[in-house]
């Protein structure tokens, strides 16, 4: 059995939408007391090898992850990969298959800018991009407040990148039971992320993880940088009566942009199986 309680299982590099390299992230990880670490890049997972050895020549035990992005319900559900082989084919295809498509996306995304008289914002989105693959709402955020658009990521959330709103575009994304199976194809575990964020009916958020579980999903985020103390109560909750495997993780980006640092968050109420305890042989360890 494992003694772990500092897992954290849940951050982005530059390989993404985060802010600070794999190896910057490791050491601030190890520095924060992480007992258990994982580099969950979006839809990406050219930043695990980095990740991997630098936790283990820090002497932190390392977990491989990804965040990928699915479309359900007319919404985006992140599905969290945890444990797979990072070499596995079907995984490299299907992530790169999901990537396809951020490209053109970001071009409307800068069109739908532009009509609302904000011009350049593809030019200066890709200013801060370090994988090309990869352009993010994230990277467009980062320009507006630069720029002077806005005050602050999340003003720009509201304003201009969110449903209904003049740079939003609707995109499609992987299918829930494709992510999930090129997880567990790969050997990894399957993990709803930050459930609270999607603001679905009761009746959808059950579809969504009854769906989940029938496609060999097994675990579900309880204690994230995304959720609320409120939100943790409430999905230990349904943790328990889904017997779902619960996962914890700060969701980091960026020193200035996100409030939960890495392992700076609530430990996992002691009566649910951390996601860990079935991942024991897939963890690298020092
Ligand atoms: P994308 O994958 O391009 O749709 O970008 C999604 C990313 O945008 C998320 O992973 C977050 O990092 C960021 N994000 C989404 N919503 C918000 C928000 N309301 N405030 C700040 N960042 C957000
Ligand atoms: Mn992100
Ligand atoms: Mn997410
Ligand atoms: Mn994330």
């Amino acid at each position: 059995m494992s003694n772990i309680t500092n897992a954290d299982l849940h951050c982005h590099s530059k390989v993404s939408d985060g802010t600070l390299e794999p190896e910057a992230l490791a050491q601030r990880a190890q520095a924060n007391g992480v007992e258990l670490w994982a580099l969950t890049d979006h839809d990406e997972i050219g930043g695990q090898q980095r990740a991997l050895d630098a936790a283990l020549a820090l002497g932190m035990p390392y977990l491989t992850g990804c965040e990928i992005s699915v479309s359900f319900a007319g919404k985006v559900v992140h599905i969290v990969g945890l444990g797979f082989d990072h070499t596995d084919p079907g995984m490299l295809a299907g992530l790169q298959a999901t990537r396809g498509g951020r490209a053109e996306r970001a071009r409307e995304m800068a069109a739908g800018l532009a009509r609302v008289g904000i011009q350049g914002a593809y030019e200066g989105a890709l200013q801060y991009v370090s994988n090309p693959d990869l352009i993010s709402r994230t990277h467009f955020a980062r320009w507006l407040v630069d720029a002077g658009h806005c005050g602050d990521v999340p003003e720009v959330f509201r304003r201009f990148l969110t449903e209904g709103k003049p740079g939003y575009v609707e995109h499609k994304w992987a299918r829930l039971g494709d992510a999930v199976r090129w997880i567990k194809e790969a050997s990894g575990v399957a993990v709803i992320a930050h459930p609270a964020r999607y603001g679905f009916t009761p009746t959808v958020e059950y579809a969504l993880i009854t769906e989940f579980i029938a496609h060999g999903g097994r675990g579900i985020e309880v204690v994230t940088g995304s959720h609320t103390a409120a939100d943790a109560v409430r999905y230990t909750d349904t943790a328990e009566e889904f017997g779902l495997l619960a996962s914890r993780g700060s969701d980091f980006h960026s020193p200035t942009e996100s409030h939960t640092d890495l392992g700076k968050l609530d430990m996992l109420p002691g009566r649910l199986t951390p996601v860990w305890t079935a991942l024991e042989e897939r963890i690298h360890r020092p």
